[in-house]
């Protein structure tokens, strides 16, 4: 900010300048040689301010040396309406007698200064028989004497003047009279809109002038008026405006106060200003001053908070830490939060990092806060959003600089500011808010937190999480880097430079950014696999067995290839089972007697076995599952699918089937999903899939060539199952339920030969085959036609299912599977933990059903047992 002064550097007005106005605005004195360019200056607007000296206690009204009869107040009344007095201030004047290096007081007989100067140590002059010659300026009489260089002559000037020139003090305060005060006026251009900051004085003063009619009386008549008024008049003086039109033509100029109408009787006023007098030190401000506290003063806090004290704000600031050096060195005020909670601030701005906005808005009073505009500046929106709104429902702007220290160190201009408005109704001090960020020239963005984090989950994220990415691969600079590498570099040490915090604040806390990192993961894995093919060979020893195995057929040959004991345990205890490998399919009876034992019948190139179906459904989602691709899986759900697609680097959308195929197909047509993985019947509910269903998910799934995981552990239980001729259809069994061996481990997969044959690749790798001693027990079950007698079972669903139903209806309810099943699933309407443990208590176990996808649930396991089914009913019954 510009603030003119006549004058030379170090004159009274320079030093009051320098002095008393503080330089928040960044305040550049600017010297003139007379007043009169400080008044067109200011009102072609190329100095914002100007600071005019008035009247001397003792000297008088003050003019230029070249006025020609001209006093200062003139040019208000020459300037009319344009130009305003801000203040006014009193500041002692102290004048010094200089004189060059080698002379001294005997030697002098001339001392030039300003005329206002020299009338105020006239008394001085006298008594040293000294001469007195004008001078524009004090200061500048300094130079004047040093150009030339005469020892006769002097000169008055402000104290101290000997620290920066080449000359020698002679006295110090020789005014006449032991108070030598001056009346200085800070002015402005009428257009320009400033706020003045002091400590609170409830003195206005006027300066305006009148023009009377010249008839008897006039005069008094006037005065008369002013006392009604209530006006205190400090002074009145004729002044001869006369120009070649009229001469002897008089106003008058008046200063006093109390409130000046604009017309007494039919006399106009022109007023100069209503104005306080500043008797202390002086914060000058835009008009759009407003007080703002900021809680987390770190690296964006402080950023931010030292170009709003640049711009005139008042800034309070608090932390956890203790800043308060670093605040002072930016003209802010540093509060402990205690004392920062009692602040009466128009803006209240958080500026913590991400992880700890709960924690300490959790802690803020915002009771005292009632008046305040609330925003926060989080790199994130919608969680600020939620978290504010539990607290205070109106004046809030969530806003997002989109740019910090190291983007912006230069300029703010054009970049983005991104905000929302919520019920605001101190429309004042928001838009003086978000009038800053306009006169920074930032890109104002108004827009929903929503589609915020929507979008910034890939801008903002994808920029971080590259610069992180960046650096942890420790890239360095060399003598042959494109600018492109460059951009990357100076993009890792920009994001580096940010805390870590930030970024994992950033990342956490916007719900869109695991998608994007999904798409990452992805889109990097498509670009790796299409110039390095993913090529998984079959173990090698597997490949020497099956070659081996292959020419025993035909010749006797010793197997010393294949790290195959050449022991085994005695028979007896071993039952007979082989204790060796067999080929990664599994036995070639076993799998034929399952096709036929399970299935209709089929092709064993489209069955492997393996060690338990659990085993069967990893292979599957590890061969299908691309890193950051997804998986359907329906609600509820069993626990383990999420788990080994996570395993897999994968992700999955759990989906409410309702027989809505069209919403269905929707998801399954984006790229990244990988298919469907459902259990039929359902893991926990016992909801059968019919077959109706079953062939429109594999139509649609087909449609988009996405692949459907059946997984039909509990089918065995029910009925046969189908084998669909569907490439992308992949249906997953076992023996473990049918026949109660669940510690047998053996399980299968039953899927077109293409996959068959690589996911015995993975089996060759992982696992080898399943349990040889179980694929021949299996063997012998399905020979002997061994079926369980499932009639307790079979009806305990429905006994247990009724029972549920009717003693816990006040909590919700079970839906009675069709067929057979192992499950019931309870769902209720509220928080059920109090009743599971009440069944616990009462000696019944069941599993919370959170981890199948519904809240306010369990799933009780059925028994084939009578006396474990009386008891559980005993259980229920006392409910
Ligand atoms: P930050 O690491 O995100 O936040 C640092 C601030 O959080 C410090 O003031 C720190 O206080 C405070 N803090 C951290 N943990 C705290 C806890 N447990 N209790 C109390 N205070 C805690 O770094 P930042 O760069 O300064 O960012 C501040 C905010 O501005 C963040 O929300 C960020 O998303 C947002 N933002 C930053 C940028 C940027 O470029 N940096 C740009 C736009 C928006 P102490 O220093 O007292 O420990």
């Amino acid at each position: 900010m510009k603030i003119g002064y006549q004058g030379k550097k170090y004159c009274y007005s320079y030093n009051l300048i320098f002095n008393k106005i503080n330089s928040n605005l960044n305040v550049k004195p600017i010297g003139y040689k007379n007043f009169s360019s400080i008044f067109e200056d200011l009102l072609n607007n190329k100095i914002d301010l100007g600071l005019i000296p008035i009247e001397n206690c003792n000297g008088g009204n003050v003019k230029s040396l070249s006025s020609n009869g001209m006093i200062n107040y003139d040019f208000f009344y020459n300037y009319n309406n344009n130009i305003r007095i801000l203040c006014e201030f009193d500041y002692e004047i102290n004048h010094s007698l200089y004189c060059l290096k080698d002379s001294s007081l005997d030697q002098l007989k001339t001392i030039i200064s300003h005329p206002q100067a020299l009338a105020q140590v006239s008394n001085f002059l006298k008594e040293n028989n000294l001469n007195s010659k004008n001078c524009w300026d004090t200061a500048g009489s300094v130079e004047e004497i040093m150009n030339l260089n005469d020892k006769t002559i002097g000169c008055i000037a402000p104290p101290n003047l000997d620290l920066n020139y080449n000359i020698k003090v002679l006295k110090k305060n020789i005014s006449n009279n032991s108070k030598n005060i001056t009346r200085f006026y800070l002015i402005q251009n009428n257009n320009q809109k400033f706020k003045l900051v002091y400590p609170e004085n409830n003195i206005v003063k006027f300066s305006a002038s009148i023009k009377l009619h010249n008839h008897i009386g006039s005069l008094g008549d006037f005065l008369i008026e002013i006392k009604k008024s209530n006006i205190d008049l400090t002074k009145i003086e004729s002044k001869n405006i006369s120009n070649n039109n009229k001469i002897f033509d008089y106003i008058f100029y008046l200063e006093g106060y109390g409130k000046l109408p604009k017309k007494i009787k039919n006399v106009d006023i022109l007023c100069f200003g209503e104005f306080p007098i500043i008797n202390s030190n002086l914060l000058i401000c835009k008009e759009n001053y407003i007080s703002i506290g900021i809680i987390g003063f770190g690296r964006f806090g402080q950023f931010l908070a030292k170009e709003f004290v640049k711009y005139g704000w008042r800034v309070y600031v608090t932390s956890r830490k203790n800043y308060i050096q670093e605040a002072t060195n930016i003209g802010a005020e540093y509060k402990n939060f205690i004392n920062f909670n009692k602040l009466d601030l128009d803006v209240l701005l958080i500026s913590t990092s991400i992880l700890s906005f709960n924690t300490i808005v959790n802690k803020i009073d915002f009771n005292n806060f009632k008046d305040s505009i609330i925003v926060d500046v989080l790199s994130v929106k919608q969680y600020p959003k939620e978290i504010l709104l539990k607290y205070v429902n109106k004046n809030l702007i969530f806003t997002h600089p989109m740019f910090g220290p190291d983007s912006a160190k230069n300029s703010w201009k054009n970049l983005n500011f991104v905000y929302e408005k919520y019920n605001i109704d101190k429309n004042v001090v928001a838009t003086k808010f978000l009038n800053f960020w306009k006169y920074m020239e930032c890109n104002m963005i108004e827009m929903s937190c929503e589609k915020h984090d929507k979008f910034t989950a890939n801008s903002q994220f994808l920029t971080h999480l590259t610069g992180r990415i960046l650096d942890y691969s420790k890239i360095k600079l060399t003598p042959v880097d494109t600018n492109g590498f460059k951009l990357l570099y100076q993009l890792t040490q920009n994001t580096v430079n940010d805390s870590w915090e930030l970024f994992e604040g950033l990342a956490k806390f916007n719900s869109k950014t695991k998608e994007s990192l999904n798409n990452f993961k992805f889109s990097l894995h498509n670009i790796e696999n299409k110039i390095f093919p993913n090529n998984f060979k079959e173990s090698s020893t597997g490949i020497h067995f099956k070659k081996i195995k292959e020419l025993q057929k035909t010749k006797n040959i010793i197997n010393c290839g294949i790290g195959i004991p050449s022991w085994e345990p005695p028979n007896n205890l071993t039952k007979n089972f082989p204790s060796t490998y067999t080929s990664n399919y599994g036995l070639t009876s076993t799998r034929n007697k399952i096709l036929n034992k399970f299935y209709n019948g089929g092709n064993l190139e489209n069955i492997i076995l393996t060690p338990g179906a659990k085993q069967a459904l990893y292979y599957s989602i590890k061969l299908l599952t691309k890193p950051g691709s997804k998986w359907i899986i329906f609600i509820p759900n069993w626990v383990s699918y999420k788990q080994i697609i996570k395993i897999n680097n994968g992700d999955y959308i759990e989906y409410n089937f309702n027989e809505n195929y069209k919403k269905l197909e929707e998801i399954l047509k984006e790229e990244k999903i990988n298919g469907i993985i459902i259990s039929n019947p359902n893991n926990p509910t016992g909801f059968y899939y019919d077959e109706n269903i079953i062939n429109n998910l594999i139509t649609i799934t087909s449609k988009y060539k996405k692949f459907i995981i059946n997984d039909e552990v509990y089918m065995p239980l029910i009925k046969k199952m189908n084998y669909y001729e569907s490439e992308y259809y992949i249906s997953i069994s076992s023996m473990s339920k049918k026949y109660g061996i669940p510690g047998w481990r053996l399980g299968w997969i039953v899927a077109n030969k293409k996959y068959i044959d690589q996911i015995s690749v993975l089996q060759s790798n992982i696992a080898s085959c399943p349990s040889h001693p179980s694929m021949h027990l299996v063997n012998e079950l399905i020979d002997n036609n061994w079926e369980p007698n499932l009639t307790n079972l079979k009806n305990s669903r429905i006994v247990i299912g009724n029972l549920l139903n009717s003693k816990l209806k006040k909590y919700g309810k079970v839906i009675i599977p069709k067929n057979i099943s192992m499950y019931l699933f309870f769902i209720a309407k509220q928080n059920i933990d109090e009743l599971i443990n009440e069944l616990l208590e009462k000696g019944l176990a069941v599993m919370p059903g959170k981890d199948f996808g519904i809240k306010n649930s369990f799933r009780m396991t059925l028994n084939n047992n009578i006396d474990i089914l009386n008891k559980m009913i005993n259980i229920i019954d006392s409910f």
